[in-house]
């Protein structure tokens, strides 16, 4: 299995450091409000990316964590007037619904920030004796970026040319402002309640020390693998290395991969653009979230995704498409035509996880078992979809949740016929038929499955 390393800026094999594992480290959401379908190209992303390590035969441990505390979530807890971990439970719990409709496998451990204060203290405690980090005259905790010679390894930047004796209090900055960055950030009024006691005093940890702390309590001083959107790369992944070297005096992470963002009209889809779609908007319109994810999946991980309606259509198509051939298919001994179309899907995946060549070969089985006839084609559907995850066979078909405008129908539908109305019984009978769905009629009332 071949990924692209934004570190080495090559194309490289992945393979574990120990127990055939890989250790997969992936910034999870700062849970202030619902995530949009940005954050989950990136987290679908990683989805393809651990199905991939366990689809060659790997074990995988994924950590991610849920920023809990942070400017946003305090803001927002605060305008609220509510509890931060009250307001925080609202989002993640959000989260990890929105995470099961779009079949994106759970990692193994997800640990929130407000329940790991006490690492985080820890390792600046160690960053301050090494003599890296110093406390400045607003009392927050800084790491100084010029006692770490390592420092912009990830993200290329050309120490020459930087202003580097600035400092900045904010987690989120630009290349060109680079300078020493905050790791504990001490009480201000505006934080209200929010706070821990340090050896610093009152205040709360930066977000970047927040991953340093958490991937190594869970997978170890150096691991396999770390990802995130794009955007992570510089300053936040940075940071996280500089953190985790200058403190152990170790290697970090070997293999960092980073997602190219979702874009509206092609601009980034984000919630200060304010041009953003959460899964649940989408939903509303009638989408499910197997043909959300289908279009999140469906274009190299390292190229921009521009939103579009129209794909969400052509998902819908596409995979009515495949469930009708996957219907057909039984298991036996595999064809080698359909031997050949998994071989090339298997080679496609393990090519940095190229999805759109993945698909390709997935459609090109589809085109011969419905020409060919299908028999034998089911084991090579099902280890397809060990990686897609949108394939349905047999009685998922049967559980698929029936989308909110597919509801409505069958609402009025229902109506109709208690109104003994048959001509717009019928109409909306064809109507739910075009959305895809077929309607039966019985004692007990309608049911409603996937055509
Ligand atoms: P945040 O909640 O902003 O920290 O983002 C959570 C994850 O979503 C990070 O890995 C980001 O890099 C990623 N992300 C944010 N916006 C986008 C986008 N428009 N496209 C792809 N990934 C994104
Ligand atoms: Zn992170």
């Amino acid at each position: 299995m071949n990924v692209y390393n934004s570190l080495t800026r090559r194309i490289e094999e992945l393979k574990p450091i120990a127990d055939n594992t890989v250790r997969l480290y992936t910034c999870g959401p700062t849970v202030y409000n619902f995530a949009h379908i940005g954050n989950f190209r990136a987290y679908a992303f990683e989805d393809i990316l651990r199905r991939v390590i366990q689809f060659n035969g790997m074990k995988i441990r994924q950590v991610m964590n849920l920023t809990d505390v942070d400017d946003k979530t305090i803001r927002g807890a605060n305008a609220a007037g509510v509890a931060l971990t009250d307001y925080t439970k609202t989002y993640k719990d959000a989260f990890f619904a929105d995470l099961k409709k779009l079949n994106i496998q759970p990692a193994e451990v997800y640990p929130a920030a407000t329940d790991h204060i006490p690492e985080m203290i820890a390792l600046v405690e160690k960053l301050m004796e090494k003599g890296v980090a110093y406390q400045s005259d607003d009392g927050s905790v800084y790491f100084k970026v010029r006692e770490f010679p390592g420092y912009g390894k990830l993200a290329h930047i050309d120490f020459d040319n930087q202003r580097t004796g600035l400092r900045c209090a904010d987690d989120e900055y630009d290349k060109e402002n680079v300078g020493d960055f905050a790791l504990w950030k001490a009480w201000e009024p505006s934080d209200g309640p929010v706070g821990w006691d340090s050896p610093w005093g009152r205040g709360r940890p930066g977000w970047h020390i927040e991953c340093s702390a958490m991937s190594m309590k869970y997978l170890g001083e150096t691991f396999d693998l770390h990802t995130g959107g794009i955007d992570n790369l510089f300053p936040h992944h940075e940071n996280e290395i500089a953190q985790a070297e200058a403190a152990t005096g170790k290697e970090f992470v070997r293999t960092w991969m980073h997602c190219a963002h979702l874009r509206v009209n092609g601009e980034k889809m984000s919630k200060s653009a304010g041009n953003f779609f959460t899964l649940r908007d989408l939903l509303e319109k009638g989408y499910t979230g197997r043909e959300i994810r289908y279009v999140l999946i469906n274009a190299h991980y390292r190229s921009g995704l521009n939103f579009a309606f129209s794909a969400l259509d052509d998902a819908r198509k596409a995979l009515t498409r495949i469930d009708a051939c996957v219907a057909q298919a039984t298991a036996g001994e595999v064809p080698d035509w359909a031997q050949k179309h998994l071989d090339d899907f298997t080679a496609a995946v393990n090519d940095d996880l190229n999805i759109p060549s993945a698909f390709a070969a997935l459609f090109a089985l589809v085109r011969d078992a419905n020409g060919k006839g299908a028999a034998g084609t089911l084991d090579v559907f099902r280890r397809m979809d060990e990686v897609l995850g949108v394939v349905f066979f047999g009685n998922e078909r049967k559980n698929e949740e029936i989308p909110a405008d597919v509801q409505a129908l069958l609402d009025a539908r229902a109506e109709a016929r208690k109104a003994k109305n048959w001509a717009e019984s019928d109409r909306l009978r064809d109507e739910i038929a075009a959305a895809g769905w077929a309607v039966k009629d019985s004692k007990e009332g309608q049911t409603c499955t996937r055509r």
